[in-house]
């Protein structure tokens, strides 16, 4: 029975959604495959305005592809590549914020020889990773 209290209602449809999670994702499904359109839609919207928060999973995704544990946000590398104002912090030349390209300062090639070796998964903070021009990035290469 819906409650007429806007707030209990809100939260008996949370404690019938956690109640019946099995009987929800079902009905979902088939909500999904008959509005095929407007999901899509919805999704398409969400990832526009969720720009970062795109990025982010797609980043930590790569991360896991590769043994790797990346555990800063999108914010904290965009707030990172601000400070630097363009210039690569390595040779000092401006290649414009765009242009910085995000290097793990332990390369994850060697991370992933230690993953292959002990099994565990390295993990970078956003103090573990550094802007760097693609220069600079190449130049580094596998040394630390
Ligand atoms: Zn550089």
């Amino acid at each position: 029975m819906p409650y007429k209290d806007k707030n209990k209602e809100k939260e008996r449809q949370i404690r019938y959604r956690t109640n019946n999670r099995s009987k929800e994702r079902a009905r979902s499904k088939i909500y999904r495959n008959n509005n095929k359109g407007k999901v899509a839609v919805g999704k398409k919207r969400w990832k526009d305005n969720n720009q970062d928060r795109v990025n982010e999973t797609a980043r930590r995704y790569r991360a896991g592809k590769k043994h790797i544990i990346e555990d800063f946000s999108n914010e904290e590398w965009l707030n990172k590549l601000r400070d630097t104002f363009g210039l690569c912090p390595r040779c000092n030349k401006y290649v414009g914020i765009a242009h910085l390209e995000l290097d793990h300062i332990y390369p994850v090639s060697v991370a992933y020889k230690d993953y292959k070796r002990n099994g565990a998964k390295r993990i970078y903070t956003i103090h573990d990773i550094q802007p760097l021009c693609s220069k600079c990035n190449k130049k580094k290469g596998v040394r630390i």
